[in-house]
């Protein structure tokens, strides 16, 4: 799947460039962008531009307006912090299409950036209106996309335009791509993937695609617990989805006849309630007693999956061992964390992918010390599931 990049667009002096961005940050209340990964992950390609002297014009969503514009999703907080990131005025206009935009778009010199308003705005951009993709492509010469978040979306500003306009990978999706594909179809050996959080659902295609490419599978958080149902392992009060249990039975068979290893939790830390502060205990067993939760993996386990993780020369890590989130169940997660930052110095490579797993390897501050952290939940997911992903699919093929 090689994708023509930015750096395939010829003369891009003067050259009018729609780009779509991810510039979904979360804002707290007072409209404080309170982490801005989202927008300095698209600084490559922005920069790029700037020196070649295209013109630059941004699309982007934020939040999930409901119907037409919200002021708390306006994009003037991004607008802010963009303009210290890169040093230079940012354009913006109180829309994506029409009059007004035309006019800004026209005034644009070279190097200058126009953020447009929050395209989804427009109901048409989710349900890839023609008519509304070819208003946006109207604004440009040429599509780069690097918006590697939305890019499991064929929406308007991530597929429809590419109808009107060519489509070239920025950076962002560039190196997503990379990473993900090499871990996926070619990664160097033995290759560990570490899967946990809440559920087994969302992540049954992730386990059935990674299962036969693997060396071992480590599960752990919630999910685990499913998995000890289908082992007749009591789980007390635990998360379990009950009617995934047969899955659980299916992959754990599977395992057996693929003849690879899945390495569940051999101890735990429980509570009495799902709660900060709740009482809580090692079980120095697999089975957990009634009337407790499991809530994080136990220092026995710690140990065992280390094993498997220092032997590793590829890691794709997503989802948490526990309920990281609460300080007396983050152990077993930042553990893992310490371990495959470790491994990473050492040579190995480490994708990180997912929301929460994010979240957690920032909690855990050795962010900078993993070979990648995608930027997209969702659609890394659906990219290790093996689908294909219409943002990138619609781009120029090398
Ligand atoms: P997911 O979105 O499926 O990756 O799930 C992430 C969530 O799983 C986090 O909010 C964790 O708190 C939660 N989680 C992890 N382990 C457990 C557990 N043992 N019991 C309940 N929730 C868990």
């Amino acid at each position: 799947m090689s994708k023509q990049t930015v750096e395939d667009i010829k003369d891009l002096k003067g050259k009018k460039v729609l780009v779509r961005v991810d510039f979904n940050v979360p804002l707290d209340d007072r409209q404080n962008i309170t982490d801005n990964t989202r927008i300095t992950a698209a600084l490559p390609t922005i920069k790029y531009l700037i020196d070649r002297g295209a013109r630059i014009i941004l699309v982007s969503h934020l939040g999930r307006p409901k119907s037409g514009p919200e002021e708390k999703f306006r994009l003037a907080p991004v607008a802010k912090m963009l303009s210290e990131l890169v040093g230079k005025k940012i354009f913006s206009t109180t829309d994506c299409i029409g009059p007004e935009v035309e006019k800004v778009v026209s005034q644009l010199k070279d190097g200058d950036i126009l953020l447009l308003e929050n395209v989804r705005f427009y109901k048409e951009e989710e349900k890839n209106d023609p008519e509304f993709a070819k208003k946006l492509a109207s604004l440009a010469d040429v599509y780069v996309n690097d918006a590697f978040g939305t890019a499991h979306r064929a929406h308007a500003s991530t597929k429809g335009v590419t109808k009107y306009l060519k489509g070239y990978a920025g950076f962002l999706i560039e190196k997503e791509i990379k990473f993900l594909s090499k871990i996926l179809n070619d990664p160097i050996r033995p290759f560990v993937a570490i899967l946990g959080g809440a559920k087994i659902s969302g992540k049954i295609d992730v386990i059935k695609n990674l299962l036969p490419k693997v060396d071992t599978l480590i599960i752990g958080g919630g999910m685990a617990y499913t998995f000890f149902k289908a082992r007749n392992i009591s789980v007390g009060d635990s998360i379990v989805e009950e009617d995934k249990v047969q899955l659980a039975k299916d992959i754990l068979k599977l395992a057996i006849d693929l003849n690879k290893t899945i390495m569940l939790p051999i101890d735990h830390v429980v509570a009495d309630k799902f709660d900060a502060n709740a009482n809580f205990q090692v079980v120095t067993r697999a089975g957990i007693p009634d009337g407790w939760k499991g809530m994080d993996i136990g220092p026995n386990t710690i140990v065992k999956f280390g094993h498997a993780i220092k032997k590793a020369k590829s890691v794709f890590w997503n989802g948490p061992m526990g309920v990281f989130e609460f300080e007396n169940f983050a152990k077993g997660t930042l553990e893992i964390a310490k371990l495959v930052a470790e491994i990473t110095k050492n040579g190995a490579i480490s994708i990180v992918g997912g929301g929460d797993s994010v979240a957690a390897i920032e909690k855990s501050g050795l962010a900078n010390q993993i070979s990648h952290i995608s930027t997209g939940g969702g659609a890394s997911l659906e990219f290790i599931e093996g689908k294909t992903l219409p943002g990138i699919a619609a781009l120029q093929c090398k």
